[in-house]
């Protein structure tokens, strides 16, 4: 890694996820002089940075890199070296992964640092001190990981040691408490941030069943990773599972990210839930299976109703299903979540 050149200006790496921690930490080490490139990491069932991360960039005037996280980080989430938290969340690992991803960005685009929003003590996994420690470490970034949030109440960065960053103008923020956090945004105009606990879906026990069904029985490509977030899923096979859509914009998303030899169901007379049945050449009894549910999740669940299939493929080839009565423990067996 290059040494701090005392003579030029300084160039951050700013880790930015949407929240408020990230975006003081940027506005600080801002207002020390220090030229900050936002980086925002996408976890792999989403495709894009949303709206609030790209105005909170705007509203900071930093350029974004966008990462995002795909198989080697799926891989890192199966067997994450330091754990889960409550659900499926690995948060020791994913900081280290984000980190170790901004280290070679800092390398790349020829910054000094990187600076993060972490608070000690706000998170009791990943933000204790020891861990603050261990990921500075396992990054790589020994040295050039400022947490100017609580960095008066850890040791000094090599930047603040030589002097090029002025430890007296940071933070000794420490705990959960958002107050003293939520004046400073005021004092810096921060006004626009995604609230805490927004949620990262590791963190979500039903969310971390149907990742762990996807780790078990395999996928065919990153759009099965994207519909983990959508709709209700039910595990018919070894090789076949059917969600049916919740709403229209579910309906939308999963037609969108249907695979061609995935079996779409819908009612056909009337509006109602989409389905899609994905795997290899699904049996007759499957096909009913997920008509049935079409039904079930349906306002016609007891009344006449065609569902109709077709091959997402093959959109004029439709034909009407005879869905197959189960009864509610059934459907709750093969619910995943
Ligand atoms: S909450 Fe999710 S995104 Fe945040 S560190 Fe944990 S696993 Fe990573």
């Amino acid at each position: 890694m290059k040494k701090v050149d005392h003579q030029k200006s300084l160039k951050a790496i700013g880790l930015i996820s949407g929240g408020l921690d990230s975006a003081l930490a940027v506005k600080i080490v801002q207002g020390l002089g220090v030229e900050v490139h936002g980086m925002h990491f996408i976890l792999p069932w989403l495709d894009r940075p949303a709206d609030t991360v790209i105005k909170m960039a705007r509203q900071l005037n930093v350029p974004l890199e966008v990462f995002f996280c795909r198989e080697e980080f799926l891989e890192m989430i199966k067997k994450p070296k330091h754990g889960y938290g409550v659900a499926m969340n690995p948060c020791i690992d994913c900081h280290i992964y984000q980190l170790q991803k901004a280290k070679e960005f800092m390398i790349t685009s020829d910054a000094d640092f990187v600076i993060t929003g972490e608070v000690l003590g706000q998170r009791p996994m990943s933000q204790n001190r020891q861990q603050l420690l261990n990921i500075e470490k396992e990054s790589g970034l020994g040295g050039k990981l400022l947490r100017p949030l609580s960095a008066k109440l850890l040791a000094p960065t090599e930047l603040e040691s030589c002097g090029v960053i002025d430890r007296e103008k940071l933070f000794d923020f420490s705990g959960r408490s958002r107050s003293g956090l939520q004046s400073l945004a005021k004092n810096l105009g921060i006004t626009d941030y995604i609230p805490t606990g927004g949620g990262c879906l590791l963190t979500d026990k039903n969310f971390a069943k149907r990742l762990k069904d996807l780790f078990t029985y395999g996928y065919r490509g990153h759009h099965e990773i994207i519909l983990l977030s959508v709709g209700r899923h039910f595990r018919l096979s070894n090789h076949h599972k059917v969600i049916v859509g919740r709403d229209e914009n579910e309906n939308s998303c999963l037609l969108e990210q249907a695979h061609p030899k995935d079996v779409v169901l819908q009612l056909k007379d009337f509006l109602g839930p989409l389905a899609l049945l994905q795997g290899k050449e699904p049996s007759q009894q499957m096909i009913d299976q997920a008509a049935f549910l079409v039904k079930r999740y349906s306002k016609f669940r007891d009344r006449m109703a065609d569902v109709c299939y077709w091959r997402k493929e093959d959109p004029l080839t439709s034909e009407i299903a005879r869905p197959k009565d189960m009864l509610e423990q059934d459907v709750e067996m093969l619910k995943i979540a």
